[in-house]
């Protein structure tokens, strides 16, 4: 399955992240050794965890929810935190990856989806952080895209229309904050059960787990 994924990917120029959340470091293992290297978690506890026991050459994402106490813990090491939704967030990232003397890749992550529990930022509040004088003095951190889950729905249709709205949103954001900043390029976009939709819609990174990993 991994490998037929990648080939779809691959003639898209998408990139996949392999959600392994709740599963063991063997299984992980396999699928590195078959040449993936870029692997998804939405715990801080676990990817520390796993991120000490595999290869130091894995690419790790964070892709779920993440307290500001927490960024410490991942600042050594996190390629691309895929859940950033506050200023202060951004701001601890900034002065966590400071402190490991690097730079962070960050997206701002957008709530498109119709439920309430999902996190993320509306447009105006990503307008507003990126307008902030805070946001400019952090050299620390690079934004390189936006990231939104759609609703949990069979509604195709709906699906669609909320990765739409999220590339409509990177499009305005682009020309209006990030103009001239090729690294503003990512749309993290995507999971198992609705990837095609989202790759139709301008994804150019997606999040997939259960469909290479088995159900959880
Ligand atoms: C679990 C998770 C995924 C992957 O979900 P699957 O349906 O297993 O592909 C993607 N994104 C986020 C934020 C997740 O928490």
């Amino acid at each position: 399955m991994l490998q037929e994924i990648l080939k779809e990917l691959h003639s898209k120029g998408v990139m996949l992240v392999a959600v392994s959340k709740t599963k063991p470091v063997e299984a992980i293992l396999d699928i590195y050794n078959s040449g993936h290297k870029i692997f998804g978690e939405n715990r801080v506890q676990e990817i520390v965890v796993k991120q000490e026991q595999l290869p130091n050459d894995i690419e790790w994402h964070l892709i779920g929810h993440l307290q500001t106490n927490k960024v410490k813990y991942i600042a050594p090491f996190v390629h691309l935190i895929h859940s950033i939704d506050s200023l202060k967030l951004l701001k601890e990232v900034n002065k966590q990856a400071l402190k490991n003397n690097r730079v962070i890749d960050c997206l701002l992550q957008m709530h498109i989806a119709e439920e309430e529990t999902k996190y993320g930022l509306n447009k105006k509040e990503a307008e507003e952080l990126l307008t902030s004088p805070l946001f400019h003095e952090m050299e620390n951190i690079r934004i390189t895209g936006l990231m939104g889950m759609a609703t949990f729905t069979y509604n195709e249709d709906q699906v669609r229309q909320e990765f739409k709205n999220l590339k409509d949103i990177f499009e305005s954001l682009k020309s209006r904050f990030f103009k001239n900043e090729d690294a503003f390029k990512e749309i993290s976009m995507g999971m198992s059960g609705d990837y095609k939709i989202a790759i139709e819609e301008g994804s150019t990174m997606v999040r997939i787990g259960s469909l290479i990993f088995g159900a959880r």
